[in-house]
């Protein structure tokens, strides 16, 4: 593109998507194939609305980071953070991934009228993810559970604007939540008229469909029920038992654009959830400013949530872990602007403090 940056050199043809799905239907060119993304047509436009929204093009992190958080209760492992808990749900959710505390968080929003719609991802044949709005309580327990193949699901915000949605709560990946961040801030008049409620899941990477393709190559005829990645590696939950992958192997499906990810707890989210690793059936629940603090209350309020203090050893393993992912990440982002293969996505300067720490 002469004079300026486009989406397609700098991002959907450099391996660095996240398939986050915030570019789609900002654009009318910008098409999605499985879990590919392409542009049918080569607009004119440099740095479009498709690129000021997407989590991969160059991001002032601090400067979003400050529109939505304040600077008091940040820290540099895990963001913004104004309280973290151990939390499960009280009433068990059949599917749920881990303590069901999003099914949970999910249920109070729409009781309590917190939310007039919820974006949420769940799966015909409990792999392949599917994005979908809803105002209904029972589509909370279809969508339980992980999918841990990328989906473009905040496509779908767009939608949920067009349509007249007031109050919208999304959950979604850290990518997902950043590029919901950077259409707030960029794309202010568009979402006006929306009130976003953002749940972010924990996140190390997100698998390639062609998963899919090996998991019927390698169980011809099985049905999948879920997956989960406890410590010792990977299970796949299935009609006749649990069979255990290799984490290396499952590695191998990882995408490319999860090598250059900085966030693995969804520092941007309102809240953000992940699993407790110390205990199964519980999860990790960071609440990271006034508007998770009130659904969060409101969900032990109503007996549907459960939370106790978290204990300080495993606050510093999950920070350790987010801080290694960051560290090995931002060697990802030097390397390729060594070979200077693309437009960095971040600048790289703001992540200093990382080195200062390592060193
Ligand atoms: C790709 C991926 C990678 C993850 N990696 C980690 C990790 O490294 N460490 C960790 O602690 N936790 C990770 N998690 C989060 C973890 O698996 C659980 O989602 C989290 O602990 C919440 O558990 P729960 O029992 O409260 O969820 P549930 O109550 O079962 O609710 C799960 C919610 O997640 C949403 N969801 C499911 N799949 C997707 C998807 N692909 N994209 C967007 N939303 C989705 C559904 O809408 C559902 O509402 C990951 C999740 C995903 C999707």
């Amino acid at each position: 593109m002469p004079g300026g940056r486009d989406l397609k050199n700098d991002i959907l043809n450099s391996s660095l998507c996240t398939l986050c799905g915030a570019c789609l239907d900002w654009c009318p060119y910008i098409k999605n194939l499985d879990d590919n993304l392409v542009i049918t047509f080569d607009c004119n436009v440099a740095e479009g609305r498709c690129y000021t929204v997407c989590p991969r093009t160059n991001t002032d992190w601090h400067q979003v980071n400050s529109s939505f958080f304040t600077d008091a209760d940040w820290s540099q492992e895990i963001g913004s953070c104004v309280k973290v808990y151990r939390a499960k749900s009280l009433s068990s959710i059949p599917g749920q991934q881990d303590g069901g505390t999003v099914s949970a968080l999910l249920k109070t929003a729409l009781e309590e009228k917190l939310t007039d719609a919820l974006l949420l991802t769940g799966s015909r044949d409990n792999m392949q993810p599917e994005s979908f709005i809803t105002n209904s309580l029972s589509y909370i327990e279809k969508a339980a559970g992980s999918k841990f193949l990328a989906s473009p699901g905040f496509r779908k915000i767009m939608q949920a604007a067009q349509e007249g949605v007031k109050k919208l709560l999304v959950v979604g990946r850290p990518c997902q939540i950043q590029a919901l961040r950077k259409m707030q801030v960029s794309q202010a008049d568009q979402l006006k008229d929306m009130d976003i409620i953002s749940i972010g899941l924990f996140c190390m990477w997100s698998l390639s469909w062609e998963f899919t393709n090996y998991l019927q190559n390698e169980y011809p005829g099985l049905t999948i029920k879920s997956m989960a990645i406890p410590r010792h590696g990977v299970e796949i939950m299935t009609n006749q038992g649990v069979k255990t992958i290799p984490t290396a192997k499952v590695r191998e499906f990882i995408r490319p654009g999860c090598s250059y990810c900085l966030d693995m707890t969804s520092e941007l989210a309102d809240i953000s959830v992940g699993a407790f690793e110390a205990e199964a059936g519980w999860n990790t629940l960071i609440v990271r400013n006034s508007s998770g603090t009130e659904l969060v209350s409101k969900a032990v309020g109503n007996g549907l949530l459960h939370v106790e203090d978290y204990p300080e050893n495993e606050l510093q393993l999950l920070k350790s872990a987010s801080f290694n992912k960051k560290a090995r990440n931002l060697n990802s982002i030097k390397e390729l602007i060594a070979n200077d293969a693309i437009n960095p996505p971040v600048n790289i300067s703001q992540y200093d403090y990382l080195e200062e720490v390592n060193s």
